[in-house]
């Protein structure tokens, strides 16, 4: 199964097992012949009921510290600290290497940075 999203890429996705046949369940219970009409409802479904968690920063980081070069934002899902580096052309991010990733975002809207 595939999905591509409105900027162009295309997220491939393979189930199997105990995952496949819920996927069929919820697929069948829906009563949808798409597997794509699946995900969308599922997507949707998920984040209504985390729209408050998905909205706005990232809430599952944390600032770690303020150095010489910027800031390092711990990321938990990396188990690493991310250096974002304050520099005249910018604020790149050490590990995604772009100005607009959610180590920035994150650091944008914390208070003290
Ligand atoms: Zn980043």
């Amino acid at each position: 199964m595939s999905i591509t999203t409105d900027k162009g890429e295309k997220l491939n996705v393979h189930l199997k097992g105990e995952v496949a046949d819920k996927f069929k369940r919820i697929k069948g219970y829906l009563g949808l012949e798409q597997d794509t009409e699946v995900i969308r409802t599922l997507v949707t479904w998920y984040f209504a009921q985390h729209e408050k968690e998905l909205s706005g920063p990232p809430k599952n980081l944390w600032h770690f510290n303020l150095n010489d070069n910027g800031v390092v934002i711990w990321d938990p899902f990396l188990h690493w600290g991310v250096q974002i580096f304050f520099t005249p052309k910018g604020i790149p991010c050490s590990i995604d290497e772009t100005d607009d990733c959610r180590h920035i975002q994150f650091a944008l809207c914390q208070p003290d940075i």
